[in-house]
């Protein structure tokens, strides 16, 4: 059955599927939990287990996987599933912008208030849900107090405290833990990577596709830099994502594995001077991994992180060969 396709998360599912199968329905869910765990697919396999036109397979709380409701939500083209996110906004308003507007919450409930087609249910998954403006949580708040027939929000997000308490209140809460490395590894040998890239990445993901991924492409794009080189932790930071919202989690994976790399060295070394230098380095790399999470440049705290660990030629990718 297709909530099958969603790895890692039976716990979860469980909840859903007896919210799905009992026919009483909120009028919101919130899947909430880090990015790169499948809350999306998640949501998308809700709205096809409600909206699918096989009797006993909804009865089960999943969905055949094949009906016409099915194969258009799977290939996103179904009229009464819309995914409010930046995509959708800029191919909306054709701008790019900092928060999910109003404009495009409108959108979404004009074209719910359109003829509905077989099973009379409309989904809309609002993703990053926390990008919402205030006036577009304002809209999203007073749909939820007062829900038409019919109409199942789904808000996925990777931070609900950016939600409005009233808005939590009233959509059944729903937890996706990081994935266990197995799940990853799993996901990604059935995408095409071979076993032991995948079994290496999962290793490195902190439980999440998004970071493996990541953490892949990095590895790609600093494979041909030096350690040696006195440029190299500018080159690395450099290579992060531009925007601080999205560097912050790729520099704080990055220095967690040059603790990890320094750590086994440091296990492994007998002088105990060397050993000595070591262990400082390794208290203020954790020191440098708890500034990521505050209002700190990721930029700059992962050169200083990278120029304190240069003097150990540490790479960042101590199995780079295999990624
Ligand atoms: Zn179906």
């Amino acid at each position: 059955m297709p909530f099958q396709s969603v790895l890692g998360h039976d716990g979860a599912l469980k909840q859903i599927k007896t919210a799905l199968s009992s026919g009483r329905m909120p009028p919101g869910f919130l899947f909430y939990g880090p990015g790169g765990v499948g809350k999306l697919l998640a949501a998308r396999e809700t709205a096809r287990a409600l909206m699918c036109e096989d009797a006993a397979a909804r009865g089960s709380g999943d969905s055949c996987g094949r009906c016409r409701n099915c194969i258009q939500i799977e290939n996103r083209v179904h009229p009464d599933v819309t995914v409010v996110n930046f995509e959708f906004q800029e191919n909306l308003l054709d701008k790019e912008m900092q928060e999910i507007s109003i404009d495009s919450i409108r959108e979404v409930l004009k074209a719910a208030q359109r003829t509905c087609a077989l099973r009379g249910w409309k989904v809309i998954i609002a993703d990053s849900a926390d990008k919402l403006s205030d006036s577009a949580q304002n809209a999203v708040l007073k749909l939820l107090e007062e829900p038409p027939e019919g109409t199942l929000w789904i808000l996925v997000t990777g931070a609900p405290s950016k939600l409005r308490p009233t808005i939590l209140s009233r959509c059944r809460a729903v937890h996706f833990a990081p994935l266990p490395d197995e799940a990853v590894a799993e996901i990604l040998v059935q995408r095409g990577m071979a076993f032991d890239e995948a079994q290496s990445l999962s290793a490195m993901s902190g439980g999440s596709l998004a970071s493996a991924q990541f953490i892949k492409e990095l590895a790609e794009k600093t494979s041909g830099f030096d350690p040696l080189d006195p440029l190299y932790a500018f080159r690395v930071a450099a290579s992060l994502p531009k925007t601080a919202m999205e560097a912050r989690p790729a520099a704080g994976a990055i220095i967690e594995l040059l603790a990890r790399s320094l750590s086994a060295r440091w296990q492994a070394e007998t002088r105990p001077r060397t050993r000595g230098e070591m262990k400082l380095v390794l208290e203020q790399l954790l020191v440098y991994r708890r500034y990521i999470n505050l209002n700190v440049s990721p930029h700059t705290t992962l050169e200083a992180a990278l120029l304190e660990t240069g003097k150990f030629h540490l790479s960042v990718f101590p199995h780079s060969s295999r990624v």
